[in-house]
């Protein structure tokens, strides 16, 4: 790995293992989720309430950052770490799959993808060497390559065209990042969810040479049951050393089956996203906080649950503060969120290094089978 960077494997249960990836600003314990900080904050959320829930590691949006306040700004400002206050690590995306999902406002060529903002319409290009200029300009520890995702439904010749640019575009990537001890750059596996294209995509990308290995072009819709057989075979096609990240996962039963399939690393805006509209996560399932059942009820949320949400205010309360778009709404439900999904992380990482993760999976499965409590 890049200079300043290890993974260790430190058990495996079946496909899924756990372990850590060091990194110069710490210790990335896997399987790891990362909280996603769009627009250089996880929204609701101070930094350091972020690092109590327990992550590690956060996410940054190319796309968002190089419009808004742009990269340069940010590494006059001292970089990406600096500005948010955040100096663990931080991984960056590529902006290629934002790009692309802009639809018309976007222009695909070999060279890259030509754009208009969605803020101001200013044109804009993105190309593998102007992402990793951007991503080295945020500061960011681990970079990842810029490829394109197609849009579904695709063909699968359409699936192979895109992921061989894709490939071209991860030698770019590789050349333009250099030699930049301290930083990671990952590559970024397609294919779609044809088998043979996962394979040849997996093995341009191992020619080449990768810190750690993303399963891209999955989680846009295609569903789980094609997601997970996806990952029935893709991890494999990558080294066993290095940390593989499936991008863009998910629910936490995405989570699970991911981790079962040997997936290291994952990110959502699920958790913040939902938990801004009033929708929490227990183990007992989803939670609809807007719900008028919870209008009388003086119980907290998760009474299993070490959070501040749940420590310190009653189901009642979070509904009214939901119902009254106040601010701590998302603040609480936000927290607990995340909050959750870490406890989640933390039992698949003791589960695997104990050989019961079949057993931890019945019992959050059969949790979940459970459904919320009883209204009162
Ligand atoms: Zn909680």
């Amino acid at each position: 790995m890049a200079t300043g960077f290890t993974f260790t494997v430190a058990a495996t249960d079946g496909a899924a293992r756990t372990g850590a990836i060091k990194t110069p600003r710490g210790e990335i314990r896997t399987p790891a989720f990362m909280p996603v900080g769009t627009a250089a904050t996880v929204k609701a959320m101070l930094p350091e309430s972020v690092r109590a829930t327990g992550a590690d590691i956060l996410l940054g949006n190319t796309y968002h950052l190089m419009l808004r306040p742009t990269a340069e700004r940010i590494a006059a400002l001292g970089g990406l770490h600096r500005f948010m206050n955040w100096d663990r690590p931080i991984l960056t995306d590529s902006g290629g799959f934002q790009v692309m999902s802009l639809g018309p406002l976007r222009k695909l060529t070999e060279e890259g993808v030509r754009f208009s903002s969605h803020l101001d319409g200013s044109k804009h290009m993105l190309t593998p060497e102007r992402s990793m200029e951007i991503q080295a300009l945020l500061g960011s520890d681990i970079v990842m390559c810029f490829d394109e995702c197609p849009a579904l439904p695709a063909t699968e010749a359409e699936v192979a065209k895109s992921m061989r640019l894709s490939m071209r575009w991860a030698q770019r990537s590789r050349d333009a990042f250099g030699d930049r001890p301290g930083h990671a750059l990952f590559g970024i596996m397609q294919g779609g969810v044809t088998r043979d294209l996962r394979q040849e995509s997996a093995k341009a990308l191992t020619d080449i040479g990768f810190d750690g290995y993303a399963v891209g072009g999955l989680a846009v819709g295609e569903g789980q049951e094609a997601m997970f057989s996806v990952l029935d075979y893709a991890p494999g096609f990558l080294p066993a050393d290095k940390p593989r990240y499936l991008m863009g996962v998910g629910k936490p039963d995405d989570i699970v089956g991911a981790v079962e399939r040997g997936i290291d690393m994952m990110d959502c805006v699920l958790p913040s996203r939902s938990g801004r509209t009033g929708q929490a996560w227990t183990p007992r399932g989803q939670v609809n906080l807007r719900n008028a059942r919870h209008k009388d009820d003086p119980r907290p949320l998760d009474e299993s649950c070490t959070c501040p949400a749940c420590t310190g205010y009653s189901r009642a309360y979070l509904h009214h503060v939901v119902k009254s778009d106040e601010i701590i709404g998302s603040m609480l439900l936000t927290w607990h969120n995340l909050h959750y999904y870490q406890v989640l992380m933390q039992g698949l990482r003791d589960a695997i290094a104990v050989g019961r993760l079949a057993g931890f999976v019945a019992s959050f499965h059969a949790g979940r089978a459970s459904g919320d409590i009883d209204p009162l």
